[in-house]
C-alpha cells in the first residue's frame, strides 16, 4: 500500500521570494495536493551568514497571498515539529553517533591549521580542495584518547570508497556517481551542531516526507543523502528535481535586475493569482492546450513527470499576456479594490474611483498601467492646441472653441452631476445643432485632459471629475482657444 504523499517546502529565510523559489513551493504543493496529501512548511534558518529581519514573514505571506496554504507549518505546528529548523538543532547529534557505531561515520579531529595547510597544498597542485580522510582510520585507542584530552572534533560521513550510487530522479532520469568522488563531508559541526547536509535528510525522514521536490543545484548532493538514508536503514523518499528558471540561455534571474522575485512582480503590477498561473507552466505543461488554471485546476491536472528537463526561460510577454487574462476576469469591484491603490498612487483630489474604473479595467494588462494614464487628474498637463484637430470628428480648433462653449452653458446649469445626464444633454444640444456627437464632445476630452487618449471619453471625465473641476477646465481650454 502506497504512502500517503507528504511533501514540504523548506526556505531559507533571505528576505526575498526568488520566483524559482514560488515556483518550487507551487510544484511542491501540487505533489502533495494532487495525491491528497499533506503540504508542510520547513524553515530552514541554519545555514544563514546572518539573520534578516522579517525574513521568514515574506515567505509566510507570498505562500497565503498565493494560495499555497500548508497544514504544518512554525506557525500552526504539527505532529512532526518543530518546523524551524534551528531549534531542531539539539538532537542531530544522536543520529550522526548513531553512524559511527555502525561506521557509517566518524569522529575527525583534524585541527583548522592542518586543514588550512591541505587545502594549500592542494591548490598548488591545481586539485580541487577536498578532505584526505586523514581520521578515518583512526584506532578506538586513539580516538578515545583524543575525546579525553578534550580535542574537538568534527563528526564526517564515510563515504564507500568504491562502487557506484545511484538514484532515479522523476524528472532527470537515473544518475549514478563513483563513490570515490564523494568527499567525506562534515555532518555535526565542531559546535555539535549539525550541517545542512546531515540535517535536511534527518528531517525529511523523521517529517516522513515521501516527495522531495527542489532544485536541481541538489541533485549532485543526492547520491550523498541517499548513502545516508541505506545507512540508517531508512526509505528513501521519490526524488523530483526542477531545472532552474533563467533570464536567457546564459543567466539566471537574479536579484539585482529587479525581475527575480514575487514581490518585484507584485510591485509591478502583478497579480498573484496570475503569477502563480504563469509559474505552473514555467517548465510544466499540461496534457492539453489549457492555460488558465485556478488553483484547483492545478491540483487535479497536476502530474510532476510532465516538468521539463531543460530550464526555464522566463517570458515577460507570457506573463503579462496571462495577467491580462487575470484582469479581465475580475469582477468590477475586484479590479476597484487592485486598482485603487494604483490611482491613489497618482491622484489625491476627489474623483469617482468606480467610475474610473470602469473605464481603466478593459485596457488594462498590468495594474502599473494604470497611474501614467491618469496623472492628468491631479494636474493638467501642457498641450498643443492641434491636439483639437480630428479629421474622423470634423473638429478644428474653431470648432472646438463653439463646441467647448455650448458644452460650458449646459453643464453650468446641470443639478444632477452625472454621467448619463452629462451624456443625453450634450447629445440633445448636438441634435439641436445638428452636428455628431462626436463634433461637440471630442474637444471635451481634450479640455479635461490634456490628452488625446484617455480612459473614458470626455463625458465620463467629466463626470469622474465633478462639476467645479470640469468647469474651470473648461474655462481655462476656453481661454487657450480664444487667445490662439
Ligand atoms: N533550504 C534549501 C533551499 O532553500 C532547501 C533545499 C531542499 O528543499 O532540500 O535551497
Amino acid at each position: 500500500m502506497s504512502k500517503k504523499a507528504r511533501t514540504r517546502f523548506a526556505p531559507s529565510p533571505t528576505g526575498y521570494m526568488h520566483i524559482g523559489n514560488l515556483r518550487t513551493a507551487l510544484y511542491t504543493f501540487l505533489t502533495a495536493k494532487h495525491a491528497d496529501g499533506t503540504f508542510i512548511l520547513r524553515i530552514e534558518d541554519t545555514d544563514q551568514g546572518r539573520y534578516v529581519e522579517g525574513a521568514t514573514d515574506v515567505i509566510y505571506s507570498t505562500l497565503k497571498e498565493t494560495g499555497l496554504t500548508w497544514d504544518e507549518g512554525p506557525d500552526i505546528g504539527g505532529d512532526f515539529g518543530p518546523y524551524v529548523q534551528s531549534e531542531r538543532q539539539g538532537f542531530f547529534k544522536k543520529y550522526a553517533e548513531m553512524l559511527v557505531e555502525s561506521g557509517h561515520a566518524y569522529y575527525c579531529f583534524c585541527s583548522k591549521e592542518r586543514l588550512d595547510a591541505l587545502h594549500e597544498e592542494q591548490a598548488a597542485a591545481g586539485e580541487i580542495s577536498h578532505y584526505d580522510r586523514h581520521c578515518r582510520d583512526l584506532s578506538p585507542e586513539e580516538i578515545k584518547e583524543n575525546l579525553e584530552k578534550g580535542i574537538p572534533y568534527v563528526i564526517r560521513q564515510k563515504m564507500p570508497l568504491d562502487g557506484v550510487t545511484s538514484f532515479d530522479d522523476l524528472i532527470y532520469g537515473h544518475i549514478e556517481v563513483e563513490n570515490k568522488e564523494l568527499e567525506d563531508q562534515i555532518l555535526i559541526k565542531t559546535d555539535g551542531m549539525p550541517t545542512y547536509n546531515f540535517a535536511n535528510v534527518v528531517d525529511d525522514h523523521l517529517m516522513q516526507i515521501t516527495h522531495v521536490v527542489r532544485g536541481n543545484e541538489y541533485i549532485s548532493s543526492t547520491p550523498k543523502y541517499n548513502l545516508l538514508y541505506d545507512a540508517f536503514g531508512w526509505d528513501k523518499p521519490t526524488y523530483i528535481h526542477c531545472p532552474p528558471v533563467m533570464k536567457d540561455e546564459h543567466s539566471k534571474l537574479s536579484k539585482r535586475n529587479g525581475d527575480a522575485s514575487y514581490q518585484d512582480l507584485i510591485a509591478k503590477g502583478y497579480l498573484s493569482s496570475a503569477v502563480l498561473n504563469y509559474l505552473l507552466l514555467l517548465g510544466w505543461s499540461p496534457v492539453g492546450e489549457q492555460e488558465i488554471f485556478s488553483l484547483e485546476e492545478m491540483i487535479k491536472a497536476w502530474d510532476p513527470a510532465r516538468i521539463s528537463k531543460s530550464p526555464a526561460i522566463f517570458d515577460p510577454i507570457k506573463l503579462k499576456y496571462i495577467n491580462s487574462v487575470y484582469i479581465k476576469n475580475l469582477t468590477p469591484e475586484e479590479f476597484v479594490e487592485a486598482a485603487t491603490p494604483w490611482i491613489r498612487s497618482v491622484v489625491s483630489s476627489d474623483i469617482d474611483i468606480e467610475l474610473l474604473c470602469r473605464n481603466l479595467h478593459p485596457r488594462c494588462e498590468v495594474l502599473s498601467d494604470i497611474p501614467p494614464r491618469i496623472t492628468f487628474i491631479d494636474e493638467m498637463p501642457e498641450y498643443d492646441i492641434s491636439f483639437y484637430v480630428n479629421k474622423k470628428q470634423k473638429t478644428t480648433a474653431e470648432t472646438s472653441l463653439t463646441a467647448l462653449k455650448e458644452i460650458r452653458t449646459i453643464l453650468e446649469n446641470l443639478e444632477d452631476w452625472n454621467k448619463d445626464v452629462i451624456f443625453e444633454k450634450c447629445a440633445e444640444r448636438a441634435k439641436e445643432m445638428e452636428v455628431k456627437n462626436g463634433w461637440l464632445l471630442y474637444p471635451l476630452g481634450i479640455a479635461l485632459s490634456g490628452l488625446k487618449s484617455t480612459p473614458g471619453g470626455g463625458t465620463d471625465l467629466a463626470a469622474m471629475m465633478g462639476k467645479e473641476k470640469t468647469l474651470s477646465r473648461l474655462n481655462d481650454a476656453i481661454a487657450k482657444l480664444e487667445n490662439a
